[in-house]
């Protein structure tokens, strides 16, 4: 007979056994949309950034350094102390008309002169803006263009959504019109039913290239006769460094583009503050989906932010966040040229925070990694900004978090990696 001790334990293991048996059931409560959330692969690196013997040349996260931080804290305490009751509180689903009024002041700094704040929806980064794109305009198996290479959000967003991604070809000068057009022919020959063209037109993340003026009137009529929407993602767009700006392709052209933009780059990511313009037309659709997100975005962040561009030299605070990036893209740039062995190519970024590293071919970035982290430094391997994360033999390095002294000796610590690897 089995002592009293034996039978409870035997009892509890059935019991665990049973608990384990019903939680391993819930896995078929997934929806098939859950099998293609995937974890970003640039997670796991993100996290090495931590470790202060490596230099991390990984995250592209904003210097945040410079931000008047006890103004803002006066600012945050104020509003919470004094206005608290419509602070604290829930608020318009589209966002707060006094901040939708003065993005539309950000956006003429660029060149749309023409946006009125009834077409802003604010929403939580410009990320959530991107995943209401999708749930407006996308149903499984719909296809969306973007260029080949492009944000890596971008790409977990669209493949949750079960959207089919094509990558268009793109050289120095950013997407190539006719590459798009032919990709068109030949995706509608079989059947694809087409939504839109994702486009970073100013410094590419993860590229750093920007979209030739001249190709970005040929590129939305290209969409516009095609019946495709053009989504404008422009985050970084207002941090130049050289070269002549560029007009947004929403400039001129209203009812083809939904232009999204960010607070996450020219004052802080963490309040979480982005904005879709959207066209009239498409407006109504778009802005029900972003309520039903959400209800609606932080009141808090968006009342500070209202008060910081009031009470603020915001576009000096931009003016040094520029020359900061500035000062560091062009110490990464030195190191490489001092430092890359032949047969290694870069870009040379005019704005943002990203240089982009290729390879000879049939080099496989995401191979070099462990030996990169071996050698004390850390990279995005290319392989990140292609969908379904198709082997590449190029690599992004991010110099926006990283002191100049740091990013030469992250530099230096790649060059033999990468010369070995093309020895081998
Ligand atoms: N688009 C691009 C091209 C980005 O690089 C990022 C963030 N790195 C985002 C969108 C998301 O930004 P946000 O913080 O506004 O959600």
């Amino acid at each position: 007979m089995k002592s009293q001790l034996e039978a409870d334990m035997s009892g509890e293991s059935e019991l665990a056994l049973a608990r384990a048996e019903s939680l391993s059931r819930h896995e078929t409560l997934f929806s098939e949309r859950a099998s293609h959330i995937k974890q970003s692969a640039v997670r796991d690196v993100f996290e090495l950034s931590l470790d202060p013997t490596l230099v991390s040349l990984a995250g592209g996260n904003p210097y945040l350094q410079s931000l008047p931080l006890a103004k803002l804290g006066e600012m945050a305490n104020r509003l919470i102390v004094e206005e608290g009751m419509s602070a604290l509180q829930y608020g318009s689903g589209q966002g707060t008309e006094e901040l939708r009024a003065q993005i539309c002041e950000v956006m003429a700094e660029e060149g749309i002169t023409d946006a009125h704040p009834d077409n802003i929806v604010i929403t939580t980064g410009s990320q959530s803006a991107q995943d209401v794109a999708c749930k407006v305009f996308c149903n499984p198996g719909d296809t969306v263009l973007c260029e080949d290479p492009t944000y890596v959000g971008a790409l977990n967003t669209f493949e949750a959504y079960q959207a089919k991604v094509e990558p268009i070809a793109t050289d120095e000068h950013g997407l190539i019109p006719s590459a798009l057009t032919e990709r068109i022919a030949e995706l509608r020959q079989a059947g694809a039913n087409i939504k839109f063209l994702y486009t970073i037109p100013n410094f590419n993340n993860p590229s750093g290239i920007t979209l030739a003026a001249e190709r970005r009137q040929e590129i939305v009529d290209i969409c516009a006769a095609e019946n495709i929407l053009v989504l404008e993602d422009n985050p970084y767009g207002m941090l130049r460094y050289s070269g002549e700006p560029i007009k947004p392709l929403r400039a001129g052209n209203p009812n083809h583009v939904i232009y999204m933009g960010s607070f996450s780059k020219i004052l802080a990511p963490g309040l979480r503050i982005g904005w879709a313009l959207v066209p009239e037309h498409l407006f109504r659709r778009f802005y029900l989906a972003a309520e039903a997100v959400s209800l609606c975005p932080a009141t808090l962040n968006q009342m500070l932010i209202s008060e910081y561009l009031k009470g603020h030299d915001w576009r000096g605070q931009i003016d040094e966040y520029r020359a900061l990036y500035s000062a560091r893209c062009e110490a990464m740039l030195e190191a490489l040229d001092e430092h890359m062995p032949e047969g290694v190519q870069y870009t040379r970024p005019e704005g943002g925070f990203f240089i982009w590293v290729t390879l000879p071919e049939g080099i496989d970035t995401y191979s070099l990694l462990a030996k990169g982290i071996e050698a004390g430094v850390v990279f995005i391997p290319g392989a990140a900004f292609s969908p379904h994360d198709a082997p590449s033999h190029r690599l992004r390095l991010a110099f926006s978090a990283v002191p100049e002294e740091k990013i030469r000796e992250g530099v230096r610590r790649l060059a033999p990696v990468l010369e070995r690897a093309i020895a081998e």
